[in-house]
């Protein structure tokens, strides 16, 4: 496994391999790597012959310095995994060789779908996201880049990116990869204390309710965002962020929920910012979910009048 420092150097490699016909798949993270980021590379490896990670800890894209800070850095441990995990090239630049200017003098605003939710409660965040990723474009030059469904958000503003700004790259979102207890796979659940590391599983615990909800006829996108925060409120040392129900690519709140639709949540837990989603017409979740949900009934739409059929009966 080739570890590059050069965005010339990650160019000439990805134009040589593609001048020999050889695909190219790409999977930017920030490190502190764990299986959901070696899920990308795995649907990497499947679709291309070859597979370029980067690892970034993108300075623009933290809203909060104490955040950047704490943000756990191990490249030799990440080099470990991505070379065992079959990864031929890391790309492993600096600050400078990314800003050259010094900062990002050139910054891509992203569209509507990064004004809600991440976008409002992180100013900047999606901003500083989406001038990394069209950076890391240029320089890995891939034909797919993979990203996790887990930063469905993020997801949500690089395919509006990539659609806007014309790149030639297929966008592959991939599932979320959990615990075995249902906490979805973070670079910051290491720094939950076993306490918390618990209270956590509050929030898987409010999208499996979401999906059973669904399930059982819930379709008003209001009394789901009511239960999520309602459920989440209810969590001891979990400190809602927000909660709700969104279109997968716009971001937008439907006026009803649809079975593509998203049941989105962030919270703080102690210190440390959770964020996580499920499909909300997916039944994945629903084996995490709160035992009991009193609030069923009040979700679940009327039954039509009766009667209103009678001009064929
Ligand atoms: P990060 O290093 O946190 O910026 O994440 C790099 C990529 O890994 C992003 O596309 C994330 O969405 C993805 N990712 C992070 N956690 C998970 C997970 N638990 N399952 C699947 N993908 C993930």
């Amino acid at each position: 496994m080739r570890i590059i420092e050069t965005v010339a150097e990650l160019q000439a490699q990805s134009l040589a391999w593609r001048l020999a016909r050889e695909q190219v798949g790409f999977v930017p993270t920030m490190g502190a790597l764990h299986a959901g980021h070696i899920s990308l590379v795995t649907a990497a490896r499947a679709a291309n012959r070859r597979v370029i990670a980067s690892v970034f800890v993108n300075p623009t894209q933290f809203n909060d310095a104490a955040d950047l800070d704490s943000y756990p850095r191990d490249f030799d441990g990440d080099a470990r995994m991505l070379r065992d995990a079959g990864v031929d090239a890391v790309f492993h630049p600096g600050v400078a060789e990314m800003y050259p200017a010094g900062g990002p003098a050139t910054r891509v605003v992203p569209g509507a779908a990064a004004t809600g939710f991440e976008g409002a409660d992180r100013p900047g965040h999606f901003e500083g996201v989406a001038t990394v990723v069209a950076r890391l474009f240029n320089a890995a030059l891939p034909d797919r880049a993979y990203f996790g469904q887990k930063d469905a958000q993020q997801l949500a503003v690089i395919r509006a990116l990539t659609r806007d700004l014309g790149f030639p790259i297929e966008i592959v979102g991939c599932p979320t990869v959990r615990e075995a207890d249902g906490l979805a796979m973070s670079s910051r659940n290491g720094r939950l204390d076993v306490a918390q590391r618990e209270h956590a599983l509050a929030l898987v615990r409010a999208l499996g309710t979401a999906q059973r909800e669904f399930a059982a006829g819930a379709r008003d996108p209001l009394a789901f965002g009511r239960n999520l925060e309602a459920a989440l409120a209810g969590a001891p040392a979990v400190k809602l962020d927000y909660a709700g129900i969104v279109n997968p690519e716009t971001f937008a709140v439907p006026a009803i929920v649809g079975p593509g639709d998203l049941a989105v949540v962030a919270a703080q837990v102690g210190a440390v910012r959770l964020i996580d989603n499920a499909a909300i017409g997916a039944t994945d979740l629903i084996k995490y979910a709160a035992i009991e949900s009193p609030r069923l009934v009040l979700l679940t739409q009327p039954a039509p009048p009766q009667g209103v059929m009678t001009w064929n009966a």
